[in-house]
């Protein structure tokens, strides 16, 4: 066989391990960890010793050396028993993967060389309390001092940003005279002047963590620029390009487990002397679902496979995104549809799924900001000869 052939094999064996342990160890836990509304992080190290932390970083980095089609099915398998954990390692993988294209030889050498480790965890932190899908309105400053910046300002909703040692963080370079210029950075979260404060009460992914992070004139050295000045945009979009097939595959995962749910409920529930599973209405959801799945699955299929050979699609993402996280709630839907009262209690793993689905097509980038991608890459010509 050749060397393709074996990674395949490999990759395979490797999804399979992944989907053993997230449905024996992972799943029980998240069921606890979304009654009590506990972070899993306290996982870390032995996720870290399974690889989970650099999924697609190369060998060369102590990392898996995946493709990305097959992190997405890491990522489905993660999801299908724990959304939390599929959202807390694919937020980390991603700033992994964007710090690995942007980072010049020495950055990469002083960041990524331990990334696999519990001590190297990351968080994305973008959005603001006035800045959500207009990132580019943020209004974090990093201010030039003479041997780096001081960054000052306030992000929201930061997933992982209680135990996170790294924040990719986009700031503004200009002065408030000047157009708007937005940078980003990694900064070290063991700085002074780095508050972490959690948001309780989310209505899903209640194992994962949330947080507002507060810089107060931080210091960054001139080394933790993450490209040039100005790149901001360009480097958030390029991780939002992946992240989003990510979200996808979140997506699916949850998807799967619902379906899963109601075809097994609807081979055991009776009423009218007969299996739910025989009324043409129960099989209707059971087979939308499945055929909505599946189309979930081909768009995250196309749009990995883009990144692979190194042309990442923006609206194929787009596309996958925005079309698997809504399936993946109308699918959560049905699955509390089909067990009744059953469904609609908290002993039910139903009633965590259609929690869990909803934020999907909230997160990096809601769904109506998917379709002004997608329509706009559609349109990008309408209005161009207007006089
Ligand atoms: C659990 C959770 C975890 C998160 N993790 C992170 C994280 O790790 N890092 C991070 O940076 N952010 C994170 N976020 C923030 C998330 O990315 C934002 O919530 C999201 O981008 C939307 O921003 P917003 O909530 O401010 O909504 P808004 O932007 O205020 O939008 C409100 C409504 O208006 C619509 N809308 C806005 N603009 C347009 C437009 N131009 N056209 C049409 N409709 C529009 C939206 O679609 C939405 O329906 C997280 C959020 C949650 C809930």
């Amino acid at each position: 066989m050749n060397r393709e052939g074996d990674r395949q094999d490999d990759d395979r064996v490797l999804i399979e391990s992944v989907r053993d342990y997230a449905r024996s160890v992972l799943l029980p836990r998240d069921r606890r960890c979304d009654a009590d509304e506990t972070p899993i992080t306290d996982l870390l190290p032995e996720l870290a010793e399974m690889g989970f932390l650099s999924i697609g970083l190369p060998e060369s980095l102590g990392g898996l050396g995946c493709s990305f089609t097959t992190y997405t099915a890491i990522i489905h398998e993660l999801a299908y028993a724990s959304p939390a954990t599929a959202v807390t390692l694919s937020i980390h993988n991603m700033v992994g993967n964007v710090v690995r294209h942007f980072a010049t030889d020495d950055q990469a050498r002083e960041w990524l060389t331990d990334w696999g480790k519990a001590e190297s965890f990351a968080a994305f932190a973008i959005s603001e309390a006035d800045a959500g899908s207009d990132a580019a309105s943020s209004r974090t400053t990093a201010t030039r001092v003479d041997d780096g910046y001081r960054v000052t300002g306030e992000k929201m909703w930061i997933t992982n940003g209680l135990t996170s040692r790294w924040f990719l963080t986009l700031a503004r370079t200009s002065k408030p005279d000047e157009p708007t210029q937005l940078s980003m950075f990694l900064i070290d979260g063991r700085q002074d002047g780095v508050r972490r404060t959690p948001i309780h009460g989310k209505m899903g992914i209640r194992a994962s963590e949330t947080a507002v992070i507060q810089f107060d004139s931080v210091y960054v050295p001139l080394t933790g620029l993450l490209g040039a000045e100005g790149q901001g945009m360009a480097i958030a979009l390029t991780a939002l390009d992946a992240g989003r097939i990510g979200v996808a595959a979140q997506a699916t995962g949850i998807a799967e487990a619902c379906l899963d749910e109601m075809v097994s409920y609807a081979r055991q529930r009776k009423q009218f002397g007969k299996l739910i599973g025989e009324f043409q209405a129960v099989q209707n959801m059971i087979a939308d679902s499945a055929t909505e799945l599946a189309a979930s699955k081909e768009l995250i299929a196309r749009a990995a496979a883009a990144i692979d050979r190194g042309h990442a699609d923006w609206t194929a993402s787009a596309k996958a995104k925005l079309y698997a996280s809504e399936a993946a709630n109308r699918i959560a839907y049905r699955a509390v549809q089909v067990h009744g009262a059953s469904g609609y209690v908290k002993e039910c793993r139903v009633e965590q799924l259609f929690r869990d689905a909803r934020v999907t097509t909230i997160y990096e980038g809601t769904s109506e900001i998917q379709r002004l991608v997608i329509g706009r890459s559609i349109l990008k010509d309408v209005g161009q000869h207007d006089s």
